[in-house]
């Protein structure tokens, strides 16, 4: 085999393994080191949930073809081999499911769905719940009864949703409909909210508190606080907060809290991790979003659920630097192999050359005149 097939089959076969680490199996190798939390441990009454915020699934007037093609590819491959390790009973995405969920057409909206479902495919088994984000039904402003109700029949959500997994409940509320305005979307809001607030009422030891859900985290100045290996950057920490924008309104928080009574929060939208505690024993978790597009270390929460307590991992996905490190150490590898080439081209002609003139010189020597002498 010559030398130029030679280093064409090593190239590629680098290539290909280079590749299928970075684009198949770093998902596996990373997230091998994820897992539930260890206490409390595993039985028939808890829940076992994997919680995802910001998908920001691309439509068709922002982003580049591959970007969107790139991003889906990372965000199926994360979620899949999520699927695969930790059988999750429910999967909850916070809201932004969509990127252009606010504009688009409704063809294109069926398009977004059947995509969602084929990226987001689970088992039977598994439950499913969607809040809606400002990115999928628009702004509290934008918001119109056929935004709203396409993405509700979409995703049987409500305002104001009580899911009851394994006797534990847990309220879903959509964030944009918390302004306490008396719009059409908030006046239905608090009426369920008032409703759903006179069910959950208990009182004593065996009373079990619901869980939270929300795509706006409750209010809070900034991330300053923060302390999360996917928190904000440093200059975007230190940024305040704009009350029914960034996060619900320092009320309908008050409201919220009051009303359900949540022992845990989990919550979206900044695209940062963020842990913040509401007093009381009660924690949020802001969860970071999953999607590339968004931050270069994205990450998606495991949790435990039990009628006593919450006990959650953050698992953090492959970071895209070593992605792109990886790939220019392959680039690397191959312009050397392709510039040694030449070199050694000339190297191998240069001995071969050289070693003929040695057995001329050696032939010519050997048959030196030997003056007589023996
Ligand atoms: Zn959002």
């Amino acid at each position: 085999m010559s030398l130029r097939l030679q280093l064409f089959k090593g190239c590629l076969l680098l290539a290909t393994l280079t590749v299928l680490y970075n684009e198949f199996l770093i998902y596996y190798v990373t997230l091998y080191y994820c897992s539930y939390p260890k206490e409390p441990v595993k039985n028939e009454g808890t829940v076992d949930a994997m919680i995802l915020a910001d998908t920001h699934l691309l439509g068709s007037r922002n982003g580049h073809w591959f970007d969107k093609l790139r991003r889906e590819w990372q965000m199926y491959r994360s979620f899949q081999t999520a699927n695969t390790y930790f059988s999750p009973e429910a999967v909850f995405f916070l809201g932004d499911i969509f990127d252009e969920g606010k504009w688009c057409p409704p063809e294109e909206f069926q398009y977004y769905v059947k995509r969602f479902n084929d990226l987001f495919y689970v088992k039977n088994e598994t439950k499913r719940y969607a809040l809606a984000g400002n990115h999928d039904i628009g702004f509290h402003y934008a918001v119109t009864p056929y935004l709203l109700e396409r993405f509700q029949s979409a995703y049987k959500s409500k305002s104001v949703k009580r899911v009851k997994l394994k006797g534990l409940d847990f309220v879903l509320i959509n964030s944009m409909a918390f302004h306490q305005d008396g719009c059409f979307l908030c006046k239905e809001a608090e009426q369920r909210l008032d409703k759903l607030s006179a069910k959950l009422k208990c009182e004593g030891k065996d009373c079990v508190r619901p869980i939270l859900m929300s795509h706006f985290p409750l209010f809070r100045d900034s991330d300053e606080m923060c302390d999360e290996l996917d928190e904000a950057s440093s200059e975007e920490k230190f940024h305040r907060f704009k009350e029914k924008w960034d996060v619900i309104s320092n009320a309908s928080t008050r409201l919220l809290l009051d009303k359900v009574g949540p022992r845990g929060i989990f919550t979206g939208h900044t695209h940062n991790g963020c842990t913040t505690d509401h007093g009381g024993g009660v924690t949020e978790w802001t969860v970071s979003s999953f999607s590339w597009r968004n931050r270069k270390n994205p990450a998606f929460l495991l949790a435990r659920f039990s009628n006593s307590s919450i006990s959650v991992s953050k698992c953090m996905l492959p970071d895209e630097n070593t992605v792109i490190n990886i790939y220019l150490l392959l680039l690397a590898a191959v312009v050397l192999a392709l510039l040694r080439y030449p070199f050694y081209h000339y190297y191998v002609n240069y001995v071969r050359v050289r070693r003929k003139t040695c057995v001329f010189r050696n032939n010519v020597d050997f048959n030196l005149p030997t003056n007589g002498f023996v």
